[in-house]
């Protein structure tokens, strides 16, 4: 009998992808025995409505330039397509029910996790991932979700917030973003401001 398809899902704004979500997606690879990582830029980023943000399209070229040539990284752009905000539940529901599915979240993400819409859903749907990250207690996390296996992984501080304050400022953030992802931003003069 073949094995069902084990699947990470790491979603994301991407404003711009980072090394370390891609460190994230691969360490969950390892650590959970993945057949697959999608990395799945957000839509309407209803919940960062201070700024003004880089297009759909550009997030999700970004994304794809990031996981081109790689193994086992794919984009997925189900949440892009529809129109508006989207819930988790949602989105997990539209993959097939055999397919074994995980979240693979940051820290911060995951302490967010019992405010989702139909949350314990979720939790029957996929497992649950968490890499650490600098500031968030992993204590916490556990407390909050006791479902949730915590990666063994270096907390990295980066963010896509720090890189477009870098960018904006005339700093160096090149070697925090893959190459490609690098050339298209300064190509396209995306974050000159913040
Ligand atoms: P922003 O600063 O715009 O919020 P971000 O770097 O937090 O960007 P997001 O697109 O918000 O990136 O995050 C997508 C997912 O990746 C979330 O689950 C988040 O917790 C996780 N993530 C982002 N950066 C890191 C990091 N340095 N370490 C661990 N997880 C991270
Ligand atoms: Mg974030």
């Amino acid at each position: 009998m073949l094995a069902n398809v084990r699947t990470g899902i790491l979603g994301g704004t991407f404003d711009p992808i980072h090394i370390a979500h891609l460190h994230a997606g691969e360490t969950a690879l390892f650590a959970a025995d993945l057949d697959r990582v999608l990395l799945m830029p957000a839509g309407d980023p209803w919940q960062k409505g201070d700024r003004e943000t880089t297009s759909a399209a550009q997030r999700l070229e970004m994304t794809r330039l990031a996981v081109e040539g790689t193994d086992r990284f794919a984009i997925d752009s189900r949440e892009i397509d529809r129109d508006g905000p989207t819930y988790t539940i949602d989105t997990l529901l539209t993959f097939p029910p055999d397919e074994e599915l995980f979240l693979i979240l940051g820290a911060d993400a995951a302490l967010g996790l019992p405010s989702w819409h139909r949350w314990e859903e979720v939790l029957e749907r996929a497992g649950i991932l968490v890499v650490p990250r600098p500031g968030t207690d992993l204590a916490a996390v556990a407390a909050t979700v006791p479902e949730a296996s915590i990666l063994d992984m270096s907390a990295l501080d980066i963010s896509s917030t720090s890189i477009r304050h870098l960018a904006a400022s005339g700093r160096p953030y090149r070697f925090l973003v893959p190459s490609e992802v690098h050339r298209f931003i300064e190509g396209n003069g995306l974050y000159t401001q913040v």
